[in-house]
């Protein structure tokens, strides 16, 4: 009896995490082709110097993770911007010079506003869904728009 509720639990918590990852997966997708002709968000260089297919990263300015906020942060369109490998995986997402053209990109006010963001979100079923299939739909908008 035990062992049944603990692998139904089991279960609820692997979907839940597989539904994570699949808005994950959705929502960075469609940074990356949101962003497709725009430099890289912390050091400037062109997309064109990229190289050929998935060597583009969606680099969330602040992170996602356990910090406060991260929760809350991970699926602002705001918070993630296109990014070479390079800064985001090898300079830790390069944040310094990725502060400043964000604040060109959004403005100072919404930088400001994702770093005290202190909120803890948890995403349920429904939310992480939601999130998914908006962000297919915008990036199949974008697909379209760059043709
Ligand atoms: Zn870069």
């Amino acid at each position: 009896m035990i062992r049944v509720e603990k692998s139904e639990n089991k279960d609820k918590l692997k979907t839940l995490r597989s539904r994570l990852s699949e808005a994950q997966i959705a929502f960075n997708a469609y940074i990356r082709m949101r962003d497709k002709w725009k430099p890289c968000v912390s050091c400037g260089t062109p997309p064109t110097e990229y190289g050929r297919g998935g060597s583009r990263d969606a680099s969330h300015y602040l992170a996602r993770g356990s910090s406060k906020g991260g929760s809350s942060r991970r699926f602002d369109w705001a918070n993630v911007h296109s990014s070479c490998k390079k800064c985001n995986r090898f300079l830790a997402g390069n944040l310094v010079p990725y502060r400043v053209e964000l604040i060109k990109r959004i403005g100072l006010d919404r930088v400001e506003a994702i770093e005290i963001t202190d909120k803890i979100k948890k995403w349920n079923r429904t939310d992480l869904k939601r999130i998914k299939v908006l962000a297919n739909r915008k990036r199949r908008l974008y697909e379209r728009k760059f043709r």
